[in-house]
């Protein structure tokens, strides 16, 4: 599933090849992803020109002068940017044909993902409760020490939710939390600020680690292979059980919390 960093490599990515040109024609060959994809937008980003693109929390944020195009990647999205006159590949289910004969390519083959605008000045509902981006300094450990105050719930789901901050997915969170030696079942509220600096620190260096190394590792967008670009992870504890611990020799444990598989060592994790 691509997850922030392959977002923001995208989004990077994209960047060069689609940034002031301008649209010809819209293609919507599968009008319903995880929600309908607006029917106006062939005659709203018509003549439009690309301004830039932005990233916020895992939306692809494509601003036109007029509004801004949303793209969600769902659980199995890419994007790329082709000539034109490629054919059309199977799961390829939403284009931009632009002037320079290229266009940009949205293939999804599970159908999760998301084609949606946004007018100026009216927020979609679904960016209202979203809480700091990782990487930037509103997400620090008072921020998060603040939050944390009188929650029980355990330090990996109150971290993986969207409204206390944003981006960080299951495999982040469980690594995260090895960085900065706390269990997974420590309850939010009963963390000290000082190891919460910690954690802050741990995920964005995690974050940053996998966003370089995407940017490095990562296909040139306008390939024509069009396989999704995620990439894989260097991991210590995630998809780890019954393996020894990296830094201290314990045995990595596997447990599910709030449905979801968390991975962490008993012994150093505390
Ligand atoms: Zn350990």
């Amino acid at each position: 599933m691509p997850e922030l960093p392959e977002v923001e490599t995208t989004a990077q990515g994209l960047r060069p090849l689609i940034v002031n040109h301008s649209v010809t024609s819209v293609g919507i060959y599968r009008p319903k992803l995880r929600w309908e994809i607006p029917e106006h937008l062939s005659t709203t980003l018509k003549n439009k020109t690309i301004q830039s693109v932005e990233r916020r929390a895992k939306y692809l944020l494509v601003n036109f002068e007029n509004g801004t195009l949303v793209l969600h990647l769902g659980m199995s999205g890419s994007i790329c940017v082709v000539p034109t006159d490629l054919p059309l590949k199977k799961h390829e289910h939403f284009e931009l044909v632009f002037t320079n004969n290229t266009s940009l390519r949205l293939n999804d083959p599970r159908r999760f993902g998301a084609v949606l605008w946004q007018q100026i000045d009216k927020e979609l509902s679904l960016f209202t409760k979203l809480g700091p981006e990782p990487l930037t300094e509103t997400f620090n450990a008072e921020y998060l020490f603040h939050r944390a105050q009188g929650r029980v719930q355990n330090i990996k789901t109150f971290i993986m939710s969207n409204p206390v901050v944003v981006g960080v997915g299951n495999i982040y969170a469980s690594e995260s939390l090895f960085e900065a030696k706390i269990s997974p079942k420590t309850p939010a509220g009963k963390i000290s600020i000082k190891r919460l600096q910690t954690l802050t620190q741990s995920i964005k260096n995690i974050l940053s680690e996998a966003i370089k190394r995407g940017g490095t590792t990562l296909k040139d967008f306008s390939s024509v292979d069009g396989k999704p670009g995620y990439f894989a992870q260097e991991l210590s504890v995630y998809g780890c059980d019954n393996e020894p611990c990296r830094r201290c020799n314990g045995k990595i444990k596997k447990i599910i919390q709030n449905q979801r598989a968390s991975y962490y060592c008993p012994k150093c994790q505390k």
